[in-house]
């Protein structure tokens, strides 16, 4: 724990220190030989702005990360719909996904999907997941997100993340097993080129290819937030993910004391 703690607290240092130099080398070369040359700061302002964004959203992470870990053995007790949620979720990303081209889709098999959560958790879980998911796909795909209730711990994880027969996929959370458990699942699956490597997703200041993602304005820290949140809330979270086909993560979460939908028949491709 005492190494893990030491290793986080230098990777944020340096993940701080990396804009904060930018700003610095910027101040001093338009305070030197820029002096002069009004006509280049606007770009120089355009890029230091960017900097201070990246300064912005990591701080932000790093907060939510910290609170949600100081309040990691308080059980959740606010009642929360999660389709509701997630559709809430997905509104509000639509504009977003316009912007780039990309069609965001949500499929809802279940009217609702009472769970006792954090709402506030919930929604950042949902953003982060469907963030990502425009993040890293191309312009002209789709995004889908899928919402379903009542399935068992077996339909759950296969409607989470065991839909595509070729596809690698991992664990990264797993729900403690409870036969009688019900579950709620939501899972958003994108068109990206897909993620070769998936051992280490959920790691702090893990990225794929650090230069593209850091281009697109990550923090590393989204997914490790998603999975703190999902560990506290007694959930489980699976990836999936095939080279050129695109990448999916979905979450299953307790249903409070036996709601009443009826499982529904998970969706597999080859039913498609
Ligand atoms: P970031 O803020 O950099 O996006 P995350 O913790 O959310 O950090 O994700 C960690 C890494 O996992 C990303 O940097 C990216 O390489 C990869 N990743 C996450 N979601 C996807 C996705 N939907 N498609 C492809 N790669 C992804």
């Amino acid at each position: 724990a005492e190494k893990a703690r030491a290793d986080f607290l230098a990777n944020a240092s340096h993940e701080l220190r990396t804009p904060l130099t930018s700003l610095a080398g910027f101040i001093e070369t338009m305070r030197g030989p820029a002096k002069d040359d009004p006509e280049s700061w606007d770009r120089f302002l355009e890029i230091m702005y960017g900097q201070t964004e990246r300064m912005r959203r990591l701080i932000h992470d790093l907060l939510s990360l910290s609170r949600i870990e100081l309040n990691e053995h308080l059980r959740p007790n606010q009642k929360v719909d999660l389709a509701l949620v997630v559709a809430e979720g997905v509104e509000a990303l639509v504009p977003v996904a316009r912007d780039k081209g990309l069609e965001l889709e949500l499929i809802q098999s279940a009217e609702t999907a009472p769970i006792y959560a954090v709402r506030d958790e919930m929604v950042q879980v949902i953003q982060n997941l469907i963030d990502n998911a425009l993040k890293y796909s191309p312009d002209g795909t789709a995004v889908r997100v899928e919402v379903s209730a009542g399935l068992d711990l077996e339909q759950a994880r296969t409607f989470a993340g065991r839909r595509w027969p070729n596809a690698a996929r991992i664990s990264i959370v797993q729900s403690r097993p409870d036969p009688k458990a019900r579950f709620a699942v939501f899972r958003v699956s994108d068109e990206g080129q897909g993620i070769d490597h998936l051992p280490r997703l959920g790691e702090r200041f893990y990225r794929v290819d650090e230069g593209r993602d850091r281009s697109v304005g990550g923090t590393g820290l989204g997914l490790a937030i998603v999975k703190h949140i999902v560990a506290r809330h007694r959930g489980g979270l699976m990836v999936e993910s095939e080279m050129g086909r695109g990448s999916a993560f979905g979450i299953w979460l307790p249903l409070t004391s036996q709601s009443s939908s009826v499982p529904e028949p998970v969706p597999r491709d080859e039913d498609k």
